[in-house]
């Protein structure tokens, strides 16, 4: 692990809230973002917010800085009462916002957009060389002496871009500075350079409100951690005290459901001697998953665990063609393959059933049996006929097989429940007769039923022989189905576990800790 760094100077006499937000509640149709939420943040702490995809956090960002209403609640600043009817409103308050696009000019030079409506002026004109020199102090102060300000923005890779956004935050005396998932697409010398601006700002009092699901990252810049879990706050605490465990724990919430009569397939053997039906060596993605290995073989499941956003489907996505990967090297039975489109895989007998089922999945407007032959057509080519007969065989033996409900193959698909789609989503992917299959999410927000269905029939198919590929945000299940477990962490493969020799609780801790089976550079992002 790295050394976390030093906190703020005496933590014990705590500097008063710089920000402190009181039972925040926002609605949106039919979603309760944010549900009395509370949040403290003091100067010159780092304070994460932490929670998977969906927790609320930006929508807490956004209550907070007058993007969006807040329905109850009360927002104060400096201890004084405050309602801000929009970013600027805020940005005047004190508080600036660095999002992951940034909101500069980019045919500016950086010295203008750092001083921008605020250069000096000599009789009534602005004077440039002192706004370029200015600008220059201003950059020189974080550590960014390096940048000339009379470059182009634009010019600037987007990692530069943010910290000179920063600079301008400065430059307008912001006592708050909020940075909502800033790392997501940065490489780690890059987060290094921002977590560096940051050490800075805080050393001089600001207050950082930083918003991440990023492990690493979070245990070395933050001082403090507020958790949010489905729009309610789970907790806040001083993050030297919260071991990781803990706040994964706190993250993902355990919910053992009753599935239990679903036998575990652990106890299977696999034969790993033989040629992996699919086997990846360093297969990344810059910006969205670091060189990883993965090794499927014939028969088996294999879990992927992580949090929401550690890198589970980005890696899937590209084993299958559905992403393309910029490094490694993928094999099919021993064979070097390379997928421009998941057409191709298809044709390798790898299928892949996407976690977002209504965007890239069913097809509401069609009927159940137009649904399932989708993936035959697929894979066969658009244009060329699939027999009647053949449809009508398919189409009965998976409805039957998966007890879609009703057993009306001419129902349309938007009609049926959300366990009833996935289930038709799944006869899909089998109908192509595939020899791996690749199942993200599969029994997200679906009945009981329907869930215990859909593990039961990917077991019996991994016990005739299928190699299944399954991502899940339940840990039991992921442990029910699975022989081998690799375990993601902050877009990064960081391990694998038999899934025989732990439970749920050594899959939390590993999660959370594991030091990363093929890195040496554990413990963040910064060397
Ligand atoms: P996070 O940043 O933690 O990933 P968000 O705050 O973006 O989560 O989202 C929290 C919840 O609020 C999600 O269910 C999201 O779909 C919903 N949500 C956020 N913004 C809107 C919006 N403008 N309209 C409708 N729903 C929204
Ligand atoms: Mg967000």
């Amino acid at each position: 692990m790295s050394e976390t760094s030093a906190g703020p100077p005496e933590v014990a006499r705590q500097p008063e809230p710089v920000v402190e937000l009181r039972s925040i509640t926002v609605r949106f149709p039919g979603v309760l973002s944010l549900d009395g939420v509370d949040l403290t943040v003091r100067s010159g702490e780092v304070h994460a917010v932490m929670g998977e995809n969906g927790a609320g956090k930006s929508t807490l960002i956004k209550a907070l800085t007058g993007v969006y209403r807040i329905d109850e609640g009360t927002i104060r600043v400096h201890g004084e009462h405050r309602h801000f009817g929009s970013t600027r409103d805020a940005q005047l308050a004190g508080i600036a916002t660095v999002y992951q696009e940034v909101n500069l000019c980019p045919n500016l030079t950086v010295g203008e957009n750092v001083m921008l409506g605020h250069e000096p002026r000599r009789r009534g004109r602005i004077d440039w060389a002192a706004t370029h020199a200015t600008a220059a102090v201003h950059l020189a102060a974080l550590g960014l002496g390096d940048i000339d300000t009379k470059s182009a923005l634009d010019r600037h890779p987007i990692a530069v871009q943010q910290l000179i956004a920063i600079s301008r935050a400065m430059v307008l005396e912001s006592s708050v500075l909020i940075l909502d998932e800033p790392t997501s697409s940065l490489d780690r010398d890059e987060v290094a350079r921002l977590f560096g601006v940051i050490r800075e700002l805080r050393s001089k009092g600001v207050a950082i409100l930083f918003v991440s699901h990023f492990l690493d990252q979070v245990y070395e810049i933050s001082d403090r951690i507020t958790v949010l879990r489905n729009g309610r706050l789970v907790g806040d605490y001083a993050t030297a005290d919260l071991p990781r465990g803990e706040l994964v724990t706190k993250m993902i919430g355990r919910e053992i459901d009753d599935l239990r009569e679903i036998a575990r397939a652990t106890e299977r053997d696999i034969d790993r001697t033989a040629e992996p039906v699919l086997s990846a060596r360093g297969v990344g993605r810059r910006g969205a998953i670091e060189p990883a290995d993965l090794d499927v073989f014939d028969g088996e499941v294999v879990g992927l665990a992580g949090l929401l956003g550690s890198g589970r489907s980005e890696f899937a996505r590209l084993l299958c063609g559905a992403d393309g990967a910029d490094s490694g090297e993928l094999r099919v039975h021993g064979r070097a393959v390379r997928f421009a489109s998941p057409r191709k895989a298809i044709r390798h007998g790898i299928v892949f059933s996407s976690e977002d089922r209504r965007a890239e999945g069913i097809v509401g407007e069609l009927s159940v049996a137009e649904n399932i032959v989708l993936g035959i057509r697929a894979g066969r080519g658009w244009f060329r006929n699939i027999r009647r007969a053949e449809v009508d065989a398919v189409v009965s033996e998976f409805m039957e097989a998966l007890g879609i409900r009703p057993a009306d193959p001419n129902m349309l698909v938007g009609n049926l429940s959300g366990g009833n789609q996935q289930k038709v989503l799944l006869a899909r992917w089998l109908a192509t007769a595939p020899e791996l299959l690749i199942l993200d999410e599969p029994t997200r927000g679906i009945d009981v039923g329907a869930k215990a269905d859909i593990q039961r029939k990917v077991a019996d198919l991994a016990r005739d022989g299928l190699s299944v590929i399954f991502i899940s945000s339940e840990l039991e299940e992921v442990l029910r189905l699975a022989q081998r477990i690799a375990v993601m962490r902050d877009r990064r493969r960081v391990g694998e576990l038999e899934a025989a020799r732990t439970d749920v609780q050594g899959l939390i801790d590993y999660i959370a800790n594991a030091v990363g089976d093929d890195d040496l550079a554990v413990g963040g992002a910064v060397a």
